[in-house]
């Protein structure tokens, strides 16, 4: 048997996200409520773009339910998010909400035998790990494209400023690079300009 003190596996009874089954007492039926507010030591999400940030909290509201191959976690994980604007690149501060349902099977059970590890979370000394859970439906929910509200109208292209923040009409006197090329070309030969053509 490994040392349990120098086993990496080990959980640390110190961290938040391991919660004991232990008083679940592996009897089918039994369960339990878990609401716990946990910090964020390492941000969750996509830095520049939206993530939970290091030193916020995801708020757990889960039942833990002892059934036949191991403890079934529902409930929700929410935790505020901070991000940027994709169109505008305001500041964004929202909030992230997630369900979960996720079996932590017992380590002689069915599941155990039949399944591996990444497929199926195991219960490891009578503990579950929440984070890889709530880590994973945290950031799979956070918006790839996050803006500051649906009808952001985003920045002008030309001078990088807000619409929001532009007088109405705000547009710069440039020629479409293409009408440029014409402009230059009939430019020489102003008598024929076919812009002044027959048809009109
Ligand atoms: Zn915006
Ligand atoms: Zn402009």
């Amino acid at each position: 048997m490994p040392d349990e003190s120098t086993s990496p596996a080990r959980p640390d009874a110190r961290n938040p996200w391991l919660f004991d089954t232990h008083e679940l007492g592996r009897r089918p039926g039994s369960s339990r409520t878990l609401r716990r507010d946990v910090p964020v030591d390492t941000p969750l999400g996509v830095p520049d773009v939206i993530l939970v940030p290091k030193g916020a909290t995801v708020a757990l509201d889960l039942l833990l339910e002892s059934v036949v191959e191991g403890v079934l976690v529902t409930g929700t994980a929410s935790a505020p998010t901070t991000g940027q604007c994709s169109r505008c690149l305001d500041p964004i501060a929202d909030e992230v909400e997630v369900d979960l349902t996720e079996l932590y099977a017992y380590p002689d059970s069915t599941t155990d035998e039949t399944t591996e590890e990444d497929e199926v979370s195991r219960v490891v000394d009578d503990k579950i790990d929440l984070e890889p859970l709530v880590r994973d439906a945290i950031v799979l929910a956070l918006p790839l494209v996050p803006l500051c509200s649906e009808d952001c109208a985003g920045l002008c292209p030309e001078c990088g400023v807000k619409w929001a923040d532009l007088e109405p009409g705000h547009g710069h006197e440039t020629i479409d690079p293409r009408w440029a090329a014409l402009v230059e070309r009939f430019g020489d030969n102003q008598g024929d300009n076919p812009a002044n053509g027959s048809d009109r």
